[in-house]
């Protein structure tokens, strides 16, 4: 069984006398380790380990900073497999989807290996005579990300390479469910030689939590989980004066219009509602067909979420695999039961799913919750697992409205073939990262991930310049050099 450890100060250490959680692969039912729920001790080294790394590697030039994330950026690319592996036994994705997560992953050390040049100020000569103006950004000291379940090797590198080419020192706390992944990483981490204390690994759950969002040392977090915690997080890390962005849930809608490639429709929508089991926030998790859309995208859909086959992600051909636990899946069914009871009818059903082989996996087939009520409570609420709810309206007007309804702003997809009804949807959707014929758009390493509404907490947002900002704090200067003191030279 792997032993899950802490990384400090360039050395492994493992939390002693601490509680432990089961983790386990939700495809086969087995224990593959246990994640040691750290104390605030072990955060408090972490972030002694932190503080003391940050003088020299802030004097760093920035140059040198990102030399050890080029190494590392080659290092995920070698070691891809078998991170994409751990991936996929701990958090039950498909081995495909985790290899695609790891090169987003990927993705996000290039962008930030571009920080020589994105780091730069700016100035402005003669503001008045003789005196000038200048922005220069400096780093904010030790920063922290707490992370959720299910992209365990992605979502740390929307902030991790951005905080330490930026110049700060980090601490991880990936989630207590998936520790795997970032063990594996963190290997390459010290093989890619970022001097000790620059970046840490604290293992744990709430406890850990609490202790970095209360730490004096600690400048700044990041967070990516559900939009309970992440409203949680925000709040106690604000009101302890840190800069915080948290990211939350979502609830992602589309919408397909009567002249919408409905072939290709089908076939996206189908990946984004049941890819990963679901459990993506940019998931959709609910259509909307207008007018005639419904007969056709209806039938298409149902057929494409009872032909998708279901499995351990290891195996070749599977297209879906496990959700995370016995907990999710029982939550899952019990939502698919609700939205029944709310008046949806069920005619592709996942509830009570058994894999042959694979009997104590929690599998959920993918669902279809035809004819979703608005003002039912399953509308609102994130199911994060293979549940798809179909609704149907008469106009695009009817189909926005209904988007803007809800709570959450994470992601918005159109499907049309027409620009003006394109143009429309981009303009009044309330939501931060829209799709046009697209199902998951999810924005690229050098754009910032946009959620709206329930769905984000804060201001700057993770990947690229917001990143760059977010782990920033801007200086500006007004200096003065009289031209009469040139001539004591
Ligand atoms: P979660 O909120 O349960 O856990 C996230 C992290 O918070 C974990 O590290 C966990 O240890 C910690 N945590 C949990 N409860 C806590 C508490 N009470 N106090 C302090 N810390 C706590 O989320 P999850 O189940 O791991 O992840 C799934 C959720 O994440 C979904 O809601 C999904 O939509 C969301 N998500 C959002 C995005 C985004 O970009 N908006 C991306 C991925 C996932």
């Amino acid at each position: 069984m792997q032993k899950i450890l802490n990384y400090v100060n360039g050395q492994w250490v493992e939390p002693q006398g601490v509680e432990s959680v089961e983790v386990i692969n939700p495809a086969t039912g087995e224990t593959r380790a246990h994640t040691p729920l750290s104390r605030t001790a072990e955060v408090e080294a972490a972030v002694q380990a932190a503080a003391a790394a940050f003088p020299a590697w802030r004097r760093t030039p920035v140059q040198e900073r990102i030399q050890p994330l080029f190494r590392l950026r080659d290092l995920l690319k070698t070691n891809m497999a078998e991170i994409s592996r751990a991936i996929t036994d701990e958090s039950g994705k498909t081995f495909e989807e985790a290899k695609a997560e790891m090169v987003r992953a990927i993705e996000n050390v290039e962008v930030a290996c571009g920080m020589p040049m994105l780091l730069k100020g700016e100035i402005s000569e003669d503001i008045a005579p003789g005196i000038d103006e200048m922005m220069i950004r400096q780093p904010l000291g030790v920063v922290a990300t707490i992370a959720p379940f299910n992209f365990p090797g992605m979502i740390p590198f929307w902030y991790l390479p951005y905080a330490v080419a930026t110049g700060n020192t980090y601490i991880v706390k990936p989630s207590e469910k998936v520790p795997g992944a970032m063990q594996i990483i963190f290997r390459l981490i010290e093989q890619a030689g970022f001097p000790p204390g620059v970046l840490n690994m604290v293992n744990g759950a709430r406890e850990a939590v609490d202790a970095l969002l209360d730490h004096p040392t600690v400048r700044a977090i990041t967070f990516v989980g559900s939009s309970n915690v992440a409203k949680y997080v925000y709040s106690r890390a604000a009101a302890n004066g840190k800069r915080v962005q948290a990211q939350g849930g979502a609830k992602n809608p589309v919408i397909v219009m009567p002249d919408a490639d409905m072939e290709m429709a089908v076939k996206i929508i189908a990946d984004s509602a049941f890819g990963c089991a679901g459990q993506r926030c940019l998931a959709v998790s609910w259509a909307v067909t207008v007018g005639e859309a419904r007969n056709e995208f209806c039938e298409g859909i149902c057929e494409a979420a009872a032909t998708r086959k279901v499995g351990y992600g290891m195996e070749e051909g599977v297209q879906m695999g496990a959700v995370i636990s016995q907990q999710s899946k029982a939550r899952i069914e019990q939502l698919i039961t609700l939205g029944a009871s709310e008046g949806a009818s069920v005619p592709v059903d996942g509830r009570g799913t058994v894999i042959p082989g694979y009997e104590r996996g929690s599998f959920v087939r993918p669902t279809i919750l035809m004819d979703m009520k608005p003002e039912s409570a399953v509308w609102r609420t994130e199911i994060f697992g293979p549940v798809l709810g179909l609704m149907h309206v008469n106009t695009i007007d009817e189909a926005i409205a209904l988007a803007n309804a809800q709570s959450y702003g994470n992601q918005a997809s159109l499907f049309t073939s027409s620009g003006a009804a394109a143009r429309k949807f981009r303009y009044e959707v309330e939501a931060g990262n829209i799709g046009i014929n697209i199902g998951v758009a999810a924005p690229m390493a050098f754009y910032p991930f946009s959620g709206w509404k329930e769905s984000f907490y804060g201001d700057m947002h993770a990947q690229g310049m917001d990143a760059v900002e977010f782990f920033t704090q801007k200086k500006v200067i007004v200096e003065r050099w009289p031209k009469e003191w040139t001539r004591k030279f």
